[in-house]
């Protein structure tokens, strides 16, 4: 890309996952070096990209709500629409009349050019017949290196895109496509890059983690390499200089074999923390999610973790709610949340989407008993959250010092340690950030916030 002074200034907003996160710092590297100004989304800018999610349908609103907001702070811009969004709802879109371009998933990295082509050409159906060419095909994975991770102090590395899984009520794999995996040396070259840059903690993220590296062998089924290429990656990362923390994304279940775990367990930058999506505590209702894992499996992986790793973080996702989800089908799974006893839980309400199976099938359950089921797992997976956390009283720990926070009035600086809880210190002159300091929590706060001194 040519390097000249384009006198046009770009703004980003991004919506949902650390993924998109990850793109959108993808995306400002490639306009800043072709010569664009970055600025603020509240700013008047000449081109708004926004980041879109469609994860749930508040994600959609949200995404729609962001493309007016970006065409009410100046009438004249050229308004770009990228992500998950653009993707589920292309129909939509390309009679959105105050949208000037789309932009695919698989086409961020020549995002660029695209938005040049348009800004000289003014000819938005240009664009949108590429965009009509972008419904997903297998690819090669699409390289975009990021050189900053934003403000963060954490720099999320997204190693892999797309996914075979088909859960039933997932858009992803729809608007994703399959597995494509990043090339272990590209990894490699960019968390380098963010070390030098200081940045102390990775996280290793993707669509579908656990099937990092399929795609290198062939492969359809991630069970088949017992997380081996997920590993040698992790091998590798291991031993850049100055990266002290490697956090792991989502995890599939089905990846925590003995094996897996006795290599993992090896590599001593590794957080002892552990993603690993659940869903449903309810076997029923996992098989008409159509995740093919039993909850007796998953509850031997946290058995394995829990031999390997000392109190270790066990976080998961869990869907409310679900279509068919009776009472006792319910009930199961608070039990089996309460069973597992996880360090967090992330509750996320049933949202139907488009095109998937689960959309279409029978038993769809009603707005209020979703809200109920998912308030009673948000007060019982906070309820863990601290059991989990009384654990650390009194226990030296390792955080790393990310931002300053105000709470109840007064100064702290906030970070997280190794197991992802989160640690407040009162803020003094000194500055701590970005620092990796030991401390030892002294109270608890209502949200399970740990404070020190
Ligand atoms: S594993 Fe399931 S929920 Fe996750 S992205 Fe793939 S289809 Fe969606």
């Amino acid at each position: 890309m040519e390097n000249k002074k384009q006198n046009k200034s770009v703004a980003f907003l991004t919506l949902g996952c650390k993924v998109n996160a990850y793109e959108t710092e993808g995306m400002k590297k490639q306009f800043r070096e072709a010569g664009f100004d970055i600025c603020d989304f509240q700013e008047k800018a000449d081109i708004y990209i926004i980041n879109t999610c469609s994860v749930t349908n508040m994600a959609d609103r949200k995404s729609r709500q962001m493309i007016h907001r970006a065409r009410k702070n100046n009438e004249q811009a050229l308004v770009v629409a990228t992500g998950c969004y653009v993707q589920a709802q292309k129909e939509a879109l390309l009679n959105e009349q105050k949208l000037d371009l789309v932009v695919g998933n698989n086409k961020k990295s020549e995002i660029v050019e695209l938005v040049l082509a348009e800004l000289k050409q003014k000819e938005a159906e240009y664009e949108r017949a590429r965009f009509e060419q972008d419904i997903i095909k297998e690819a090669e994975y699409e390289e975009l290196m990021i050189e900053n991770a934003g403000e963060r102090t954490r720099a999320y590395i997204k190693v892999q895109d797309g996914c075979n899984q088909f859960c039933s009520y997932c858009i992803i794999p729809y608007v994703r496509g399959k597995i494509r995996s990043r090339k272990p040396e590209q990894v490699l070259l960019e968390v380098e890059g963010l070390a030098k840059k200081g940045y102390k903690e990775i996280v290793v993220t993707g669509i579908h983690l656990s099937s990092y590296g399929i795609d290198f062998e062939g492969g359809q089924d991630f069970t088949r390499y017992g997380g081996k290429p997920l590993l040698s990656l992790l091998s590798k990362l291991e031993k850049v200089e100055k990266i002290e923390r490697i956090r792991l994304g989502s995890l599939e279940p089905r990846i925590i074999t003995e094996e897996f775990l006795k290599e993992l367990s090896k590599l001593e930058k590794v957080c002892p923390h552990f993603h690993l999506s659940l869903q449903s505590g309810c076997d029923e209702t996992l098989k008409r999610m159509n995740r093919k894992y039993t909850t007796a499996e998953y509850l031997e992986g946290c058995e394995r973790i829990r031999s390997y790793y000392e109190h270790p973080a066990i976080t998961t996702d869990v869907i409310a709610g679900f279509v068919g989800e009776s009472e006792e089908e319910f009930e199961t799974t608070r039990k089996f949340l309460e069973k597992v006893q996880f360090s967090d839980v992330h509750i996320f309400k049933y949202s139907r989407r488009n095109g998937t199976n689960a959309d279409r099938m029978e038993g769809h359950i009603g707005e209020n008993i979703k809200t109920e089921r998912s308030a009673k797992l948000i007060e019982l997976g906070l309820e863990m959250k601290k059991a989990y956390n009384e654990w650390l009283f009194g226990r030296e720990q390792k955080v790393l010092f990310e931002e300053d926070v105000i709470v109840d009035g007064k100064e702290y600086v906030a970070g997280h340690n190794e197991r992802y809880v989160k640690y407040l210190k009162p803020k003094t002159k000194e500055n701590i950030h970005n620092e990796i300091v030991t401390v030892t929590a002294t109270k608890m706060l209502e949200d399970g916030t740990l404070l020190c001194g």
